[in-house]
């Protein structure tokens, strides 16, 4: 039989398909690299103004406690210690975030913890939720009405374009709630940002691999097909598999960047909007990721949108139904034995990147 010309095709330069990439280059494997876009790095992709990285698909900040992870990533590129530390904007009065001290004092003029305690319970007291069944319910069981009603509600139902009863609770359990002054937002051990910005992180796992850029594996697949003995595959899967099971549904987001003649506009990196008149959710100040000295600054506006007509499908909506249909195509892909899946997309989850650089490196290759 003609042997084709590479061993795999990767379908997707984000953190999956260039780890994965980086890793069968590494075992002499003979590896094509495609994505749909113009560039790598997936949304961790950044653009340099004014001397200021930006990251281009909202902001990445680097988390994780697996000391494997955490090796991997700082063997590629020197990391910058960032502790991200959002503030809630609920109609022009500021709270600090995850939910800690600083945001109950803020709220209830609370100063201890014992007190903290006892109003979120009150609060809590006022709904009898044993097992919740939507995310209202399980916000209202974490923290409360006064919580759910300024910080979760609006800006959930502007991230997902649904009321938080028709919303997996899953969504905001990931939210640490602590009853310290600490306005940390991880929980991790680790935390940063590559020096420099992303793209140094996918330059060093990129080098010497085979790369074409602006090429979407739909319009070409045959061809492509025909070039790799084996594929891995980090996009949509149902389009993979010709939407058989039906479609899965997806949130996108709108990104609006400008550059401001001014050095500092509001004073953190990260700003969130949790009322539900505000149209966008964040506005990220690129600047004070990395304390990048310059008389500019560039923010960029979030704003969610529905996904659809060449939109990118960022986040998974890990609702039962989804799941359901999700569920459908992974025992599907389970008996491909051609084609491995990996990462955001192609595993239908909303992972965080140090879980999908978890993934990459566990991921068996044949
Ligand atoms: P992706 O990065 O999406 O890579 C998939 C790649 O495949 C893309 O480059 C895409 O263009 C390409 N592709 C898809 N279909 C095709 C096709 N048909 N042909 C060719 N190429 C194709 N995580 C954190 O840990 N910390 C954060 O602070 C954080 N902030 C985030 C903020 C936002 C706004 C978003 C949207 C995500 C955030 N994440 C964060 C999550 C992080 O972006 C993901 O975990 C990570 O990017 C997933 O990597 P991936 O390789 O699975 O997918
Ligand atoms: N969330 C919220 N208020 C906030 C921040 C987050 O209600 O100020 C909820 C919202 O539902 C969001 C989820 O918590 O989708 C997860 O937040 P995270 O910051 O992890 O979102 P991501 O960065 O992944 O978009």
């Amino acid at each position: 039989m003609e042997q084709k010309r590479y061993d795999y095709l990767v379908v997707g330069a984000g953190v999956f398909g260039a780890i994965v990439a980086w890793r069968l280059h590494r075992a002499g494997r003979r590896v094509l690299l495609i994505d749909k876009r113009e560039h790598t790095g997936g949304n961790l992709r950044c653009e340099r103004i004014e001397g200021i990285d930006v990251h281009r698909y909202g902001a990445h900040i680097f988390h994780t406690s697996n000391p494997r992870v955490w090796e991997f990533v700082n063997s590629l590129v020197p990391f910058r210690p960032f502790v991200n530390s959002p503030i809630a904007n609920f109609e022009g009065q500021l709270y600090n975030l995850p939910f800690n001290m600083n945001t109950f004092y803020a709220l209830w003029g609370v100063t201890t913890p014992e007190e903290a305690r006892a109003k979120i319970d009150e609060q809590r007291s006022e709904y009898d939720i044993a097992v919740p069944q939507n995310l209202e319910e399980q916000a209202l069981k974490l923290v409360g009405r006064d919580i759910y009603e300024r910080l979760i509600k609006g800006y959930t139902e502007k991230q997902w374009g649904r009321a938080c009863r028709e919303l997996p609770a899953e969504i905001i359990r990931r939210l640490p709630v602590r009853f310290n002054f600490d306005n940390n937002y991880f929980d991790d051990r680790w935390q940063g940002i590559p020096d420099g910005g992303y793209n140094a992180l996918f330059d060093a796992l990129l080098e010497g691999i085979d790369i074409r850029l602006g090429c979407d594996f739909f319009a070409n697949r045959a061809e492509l097909e025909s070039m790799a003995e084996r594929i891995v595959y980090t996009g949509e899967i149902d389009r993979y598999y010709d939407y058989c099971f039906g479609r899965l549904e997806y949130r996108s987001l709108r990104f609006e960047t400008q550059t401001l003649h001014r050095e500092n506009f509001q004073g953190v990196a990260v700003m969130n909007f949790t009322d539900s008149r505000t149209p966008y959710t964040r506005i990220i100040e690129h600047k004070h990721f990395a304390a990048t000295q310059s008389p500019y600054t560039v923010i960029t506006h979030e704003y969610p949108q529905p996904w659809g007509n060449g939109c990118e499908p960022y986040y998974p909506i890990n609702d039962a139904r989804n799941n359901t249909i999700y569920a459908l195509y992974r025992a599907k892909a389970e008996q491909d034995e051609r084609t491995i899946f990996g990462g955001r997309l192609a595993e239908y989850r909303y992972y965080d990147m140090h879980q999908v650089v978890e993934r990459a490196l566990e991921t068996k290759l044949p």
